[in-house]
């Protein structure tokens, strides 16, 4: 009977035409529809038939999810086009039209409404000067003194600015749509580089508080060896606090690797590490001091046990 029914995973992918008349069986997938069924182009018992499969079957439902997203980005995959002259000219009539239309529904409306009388200041200009007639009233003597060729210009021009005003503001919508989706898609790819790099075989190492510090952290080196990450919890008063990340050298120097905001009590950040590290025995975390001038008191540290050589970096993938 149907063609959806004989189809194995090895079969090559069919595609037809929706409104043929062919119903997938039951039990069987509907991936071949779902193109249509996210578009609206199927006929009624094709599209009942994907509601009723879509509520039973995660599969088809998730390919609908992804159809969805895919279309959802059509928009800005087209490249903006210029109206064409005689499109223009449709627009222009169109406006004209439904301004017209508006304002002969308006018409009743305002006989009813009476204007209470305005109240005229003394020192102002006497009201008899300026008869209260309606704009379209007042503009016809002015349009009837015109050339009609002149008229003609002056009513497209005021047609023309709201409609100019309208197809910049959808043009700069549009642009401003395209580069967020240009950016954010950078932002997941930065995230997704992150993900990776500290997902597996990255060097965790679980920071001490100093003293009575009551700040928690974690220094982590990527699996790439080339990118660090500080996390840093913060309890009580210094829920905003800076911090900075230093490395300590075997001369006991304090070399500065990296500077965290937290907000709110906690915070991450990402920062490239040079070749110094297999230098490194301990990293300190400090509490950035209010006054400048003054050295930051070390609220948390941890020893590196020499776990990154510069030599072969790759080789020390266990953490501690
Ligand atoms: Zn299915």
């Amino acid at each position: 009977m149907s063609d959806i029914l004989k189809r194995t995973g090895e079969a090559p992918r069919r595609y037809r035409i929706a409104g043929s008349g062919q119903v997938t069986p039951v039990g069987g997938h509907v991936e071949d529809l779902v193109s249509g069924y996210v578009l609206g182009a199927l006929d009624p018992a094709e599209h009942d038939l994907i509601e009723r499969h879509l509520r039973v079957c995660s599969r088809c439902d998730r390919r609908v999810a992804e159809e969805r997203n895919v279309i959802a980005l059509l928009p800005f995959a087209a490249a903006p086009a210029t109206p064409t002259l005689d499109v223009k000219v449709a627009l222009l009539a169109r406006i004209a039209h439904s301004q017209r239309a508006a304002q002969e529904a308006a018409l009743p409306v305002r006989a009813v409404r009476t204007l209470p009388p305005a109240v005229t200041l003394p020192a102002s200009r006497p009201q008899a000067t300026l008869p209260p007639v309606a704009a379209s009233e007042s503009m016809q003597p002015w349009l009837a003194a015109l050339p009609a060729s002149s008229r003609f210009g002056r009513a497209a021009s005021y047609l023309a600015v709201p409609l100019l005003m309208a197809l910049i503001a959808t043009g700069a919508w549009g642009m401003q749509l395209r580069s967020q989706v240009a950016q954010q898609g950078s932002q997941v790819s930065t995230l997704q580089q992150t993900v990776a790099n500290f997902g597996t075989n990255a060097l965790s190492y679980t920071l001490t508080p100093t003293g009575d510090s009551q700040t928690q952290g974690v220094f982590q080196i990527g699996a790439n060896r080339r990118e660090g990450m500080l996390t840093v919890q913060t309890q009580g008063e210094s829920i905003d606090q800076v911090f900075e990340l230093a490395g300590v050298n075997s001369k006991g120097e304090l070399v500065p690797m990296a500077q965290l905001d937290v907000k709110d009590g906690s915070g991450t950040t990402t920062f490239p590490i040079n070749d110094l590290l297999s230098d490194y025995t301990q990293v300190k975390v400090q509490a950035k001091p209010v006054a400048t001038g003054t050295d930051g008191e070390t609220v948390l540290s941890g020893d590196l046990n020499g776990a990154i050589s510069s030599e072969n970096p790759a080789a020390n993938s266990t953490a501690p």
